[in-house]
């Protein structure tokens, strides 16, 4: 493990890292060609998909181990996606290796995990609170042996190009609030599915695997075999899918802190405020710097014990942790962008560093995957209650 880490690392940082000014002066599918080159090179050295099994192509590696590989991925904006190991496609791969049916498994798994497709996960609608996960407009009625889907999504992410979506679509409205929804695999190419735009998000629309979508299902009909798991489990495996999700985006964050906490010192060590006097000689900034390691190394450890407690005893043992580092770590990494960004000056509101497309980028570090302030609520409410505390 140590050995393909430093591998890993070392790829980051002599092939990745010098395509950096291009990916940000770029629409990213005109990189693609590129970065597809350096796909294959990733494949080459053995060091594909750390993340999934052995028998799908990639590295094998547990959930603490892979944890320490997408923080030293997290160090630059295209780290992820090279070796294969991107949301939202890592969730579907986790998704359809535990639930995909032997046709499900052979016909969207096997080639996502090759690297020949790519897909998305369409969840939230425009009309409903994303954070109320259990209320959801879209429909999948069954007629015969299909599904006949209506509904409109948005931020599905990574639409623009994927060859199929995973829909949350509510099955029987009727049933417990928890039970209605079931997911479904969706060809993005299927009659009545259209990708109505990529939204610009932050003054940027991107492109292909750098876009977040719009959908909108018009009587979409896909077959009954396209269901993964059980009618009305898609709430359940939502909820299963986001445990090792979140520990994979913290990483991900942690390796992003790490990168401008060095970008930081760099600059604060070299940056002339006057002849010979130093920008890391002001107090402010030696605090930014000190406050920011405190913060990255607490960080880490919460993530990493964390995923331990995971692999230990499940997602739901350890719901709080996860609610703990969702937030804390997207603190954080705000945190540290905007110190690492007030440290370059007007250098770090350009894209001539990865600084400025983090700092637009990552902001929905603390609305995806649960806002903030859902988590703490959990988290509180249940300290609460072992005080005694009875909510009305
Ligand atoms: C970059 C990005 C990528 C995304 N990718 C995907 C994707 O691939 N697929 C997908 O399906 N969705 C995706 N989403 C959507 C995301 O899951 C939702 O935005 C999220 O669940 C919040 O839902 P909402 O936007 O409707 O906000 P709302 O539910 O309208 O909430 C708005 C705000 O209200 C506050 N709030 C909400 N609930 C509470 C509460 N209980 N207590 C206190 N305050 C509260 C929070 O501050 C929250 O930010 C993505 C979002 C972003 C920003």
């Amino acid at each position: 493990m140590s050995a393909r880490l430093s591998d890993i690392r070392s790829f980051i940082d002599e092939r990745a890292i010098p395509l950096e000014r291009e990916f940000l002066a770029r629409p990213f599918v005109e990189l693609e060609p590129k970065l597809q080159q350096l796909r294959a090179e990733v494949k080459k050295r053995g060091l594909w998909a750390p993340h999934l099994p052995t028998d799908l192509g990639g590295g094998g590696l547990s959930l603490t181990e892979f944890a320490h590989v997408s923080a030293a991925l997290g160090e630059t904006p295209i780290g992820h996606y090279l070796f294969n190991a991107q949301a939202p496609d890592i969730g579907n791969c986790e998704l359809l290796h535990a639930h995909g049916s032997a046709e499900q498994k052979k016909t969207w798994l096997e080639p996502l995990a090759r690297g020949e497709i790519r897909s998305c996960f369409a969840m939230t609608e425009p009309e409903f609170a994303g954070s109320n996960p259990v209320w959801l407009a879209t429909t999948a009625r069954r007629d015969g042996d299909d599904y006949v889907i209506d509904g409109h999504k948005w931020f599905t992410s990574s639409a623009d190009g994927a060859a199929f979506t995973i829909v949350m679509a509510v099955t029987a409205p009727d049933a417990k609030p928890h039970e209605r929804a079931t997911q479904i695999i969706v060809p993005m190419d299927a009659s009545g599915l259209e990708l109505v735009r990529n939204i610009s998000v932050m003054g940027e629309k991107g492109s292909g695997y750098s876009s977040h979508g719009e959908l909108r299902f018009t009587g979409v009909r896909v077959p009954v075999a396209n269901r993964i798991g059980a009618e009305g489990a898609g709430f359940a495996l939502a909820q299963e899918r986001l445990g090792p999700g979140r520990i994979h985006h913290c990483m991900r964050w942690i390796g992003i802190c790490e990168r401008a906490f060095k970008l930081m010192c760099e600059r604060a060590a070299t940056r002339e405020l006057s002849p010979g006097h130093k920008l890391g000689e002001q107090q402010a900034v030696q605090h930014w710097i000190a406050e920011s390691r405190a913060e990255i190394d607490a960080a880490r450890l919460l993530v990493l014990d964390t995923a331990q407690q995971i692999e230990a005893n499940g997602a739901h043992a350890a719901r709080d942790r996860i609610s703990l580092i969702k937030f804390y770590v997207a603190g954080v990494l705000q945190r540290v962008l905007d110190r690492a960004v007030q440290t370059h000056g007007a250098l770090g509101m350009t894209d001539d560093t990865p600084l400025a497309w983090w700092y637009r980028h990552e902001r929905g570090a603390r609305i995806y995957d649960g806002p903030d302030e859902v988590h703490k609520s959990a988290v509180a409410r249940r300290i609460l209650k072992g005080f005694g505390l009875k909510e009305s």
